[in-house]
């Protein structure tokens, strides 16, 4: 994706909206579109990941698309068989190191999904949006 697809979606929205779309709602749609069009967990992890990364920088909230990403990683890892999963803390907000360590049953981290931590405080760019990215690393027992 470049900057010929964003303006094309750019055209594509003016037309539809018979306004000019902002450059926030054409890569908002491009984003969708990808999403549509992948079936790949671990790609739609990235993407989600992606989207969060951008709405944060925007200053808006982007805890949606990360706790999005975070249920595409799990699915992918569920589907390589990892049965638990350990949770990886990758900021120094102290609200997310109580969690680190902490094991969990993959469907229980679904289900609950832990991270990305809604009580995360770690603020990516300095901007009072906090972005949690604390991941999940498979554990392997034998
Ligand atoms: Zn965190």
């Amino acid at each position: 994706m470049g900057k010929k697809d964003f303006e094309i979606e750019k055209n594509e929205l003016e037309k539809k909206f018979g306004q000019q779309p902002t450059d926030q709602d054409v890569l908002y749609s491009l984003f969708n579109k990808l999403v549509v069009q992948t079936s790949d967990f671990q790609d739609l992890k990235s993407i989600y990941y992606s989207m969060a990364l951008f709405l944060n920088e925007e200053g808006h909230d982007s805890l949606n698309a990360n706790r999005s990403s975070a249920k595409m990683g799990l699915a992918a890892l569920k589907n390589f068989g990892v049965k638990k999963v350990e949770i990886l803390v990758n900021s120094g907000c102290e609200e997310c190191q109580k969690l680190a360590g902490q094991i969990f049953d993959i469907d229980k981290a679904m289900t609950d999904l832990p991270i990305p931590n809604q009580a995360c405080k770690y603020d990516l760019n300095n901007n009072d949006k906090p972005l949690c990215r604390c991941e999940y690393l498979p554990v392997i027992d034998d």
